[in-house]
């Protein structure tokens, strides 16, 4: 079982191909790529532990010789501490242009060794080898890369594409529940942004697919990728339609700025509430019906989900200090919050024009519940 989707952009196309147990075959797909037989990875010690020595099996299959370094996990790596640390080694085992950096883990690992890759040497080419869920349907795919700063996530980076992607779907089985889920938590947003009918299969399937349902999840993480390829194909530096998959990332920026970018809070999670409050948003600016936000929520739910403020541990500050820590998300354009909205589940917009009376009104009211 095996997807190839395709990222059709000139001049720096690729495949992203999806199936289980790609790892074991990982290095009859690269051979064709190297100059010579030897690459350097860079993956987090949870991933190394479970996952190293497939690959460094697989690489060898084709004679491939393999330097590896693990990273500290977690959203903390992202740092010019951690960037520096990677450069540093990468020099140190002599990477040239001409030959392939591998990023080996989840989103954290992707984005840090994505930028280190876009700025050594001016430019070396990276795959990703993505392994948790997240990283497998959004960030391994656009070439979005980068480290976070004092001031916010993200603001500090690179667009680089990936040579390819390699989705290994058998890798997922090693995911904690809570870090499944929060994949999942990417997953929906595809279907609410721009495909009612994946959003239906999802409610039929997602039980089946959080389970363990291979063939489930392939399609899942098919028709993600597939979906994030066409928008990035359409719009690859975010001029315009790209900031749709950001739908539900404005609420979580806040949030995870308010959790401190902890376990309080995962990424996905964030994402899966902040999808249900751009709904309710959406309905009360009379866009959507008022059943749409309450059937996100229900899915959300029945998968097992954080899907309200109320479902987030410990203090937050009040509506205007959540509204507060919007402004250094980089979906501010001239000191205008950026919304994605939507009109239905399926049909999202982007939108400058939200009045800050109707944010703090779903922020209150979600805070007042718990
Ligand atoms: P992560 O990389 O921290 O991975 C989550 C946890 O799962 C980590 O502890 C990791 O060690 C572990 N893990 C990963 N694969 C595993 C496996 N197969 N088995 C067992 N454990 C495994 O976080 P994430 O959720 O993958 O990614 C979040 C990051 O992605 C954030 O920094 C976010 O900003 C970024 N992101 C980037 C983009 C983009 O377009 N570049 C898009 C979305 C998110």
């Amino acid at each position: 079982m095996r997807e190839t989707v395709n990222v059709n952009l000139p001049g720096r196309g690729y495949d992203v191909v999806i199936g289980p147990d790609l790892l074991a075959e990982a290095g009859a797909y690269l051979s064709p790529m190297l100059a010579r037989k030897k690459v350097a990875v860079i993956s987090d010690a949870n991933v190394a532990a479970l996952h190293l020595e497939t690959l460094r099996a697989g690489l060898a299959a084709t004679g491939i010789e393999m330097a590896a370094m693990t990273l500290p996990p977690g959203e903390a790596t992202k740092s010019w501490e951690q960037l520096n640390i990677c450069c540093d080694w990468l020099l140190d085992q002599k990477v040239e242009r001409r030959d392939l950096v591998i990023a080996f883990g989840g989103g954290v690992v992707g984005d840090l060794v994505g930028f280190a890759a876009a700025i050594l040497r001016r430019g070396v080419r990276f795959v990703q080898i993505p392994t948790s869920l997240l990283a497998q349907v959004d960030s391994s795919v656009g070439g979005k890369t980068g480290i976070n700063a004092a001031q916010g996530k993200n603001l500090i980076g690179a667009f680089h594409q990936p040579s390819l992607v390699l989705a290994d779907t058998a890798v997922l089985g090693t995911l904690t529940p809570r870090d499944f889920l929060a994949g999942y938590g990417e997953v929906v947003k595809y279907g609410l942004l721009g495909d009612a009918t994946f959003f239906d299969w999802l409610e039929r399937q997602g039980p089946a697919l959080a389970a363990g349902d291979g063939a489930a999840r392939v399609e899942a993480v098919r028709r993600s990728v597939q979906m994030k390829a066409d928008i990035v194909m359409r719009d690859e530096t975010e001029q315009g339609d790209r900031a749709l998959l950001n739908l539900g990332h404005t609420f979580c920026h806040s949030l995870e700025a308010a959790t401190g970018y902890s376990d309080r809070l995962l990424h996905g999670e964030g994402v899966a509430i902040g999808c249900a409050l751009a709904f309710e948003l959406s309905a009360r600016l009379g866009l959507c019906s008022q059943e749409d936000p309450s059937r996100v929520r229900a899915h959300l739910k029945a998968m097992g989900m954080k899907t309200d403020l109320s479902d987030i541990a410990g203090d937050l500050p009040d509506a205007e200090g959540l509204l507060g820590l919007m402004g250094q998300d980089k979906k501010v354009v001239d000191g205008q919050l950026r919304f994605i909205l939507a009109r239905g589940i399926g049909t999202a917009f982007v939108t400058g024009d939200v009045p800050r009376d109707a944010v703090l009104g779903v922020l209150r009211d979600g805070l007042a519940a718990r």
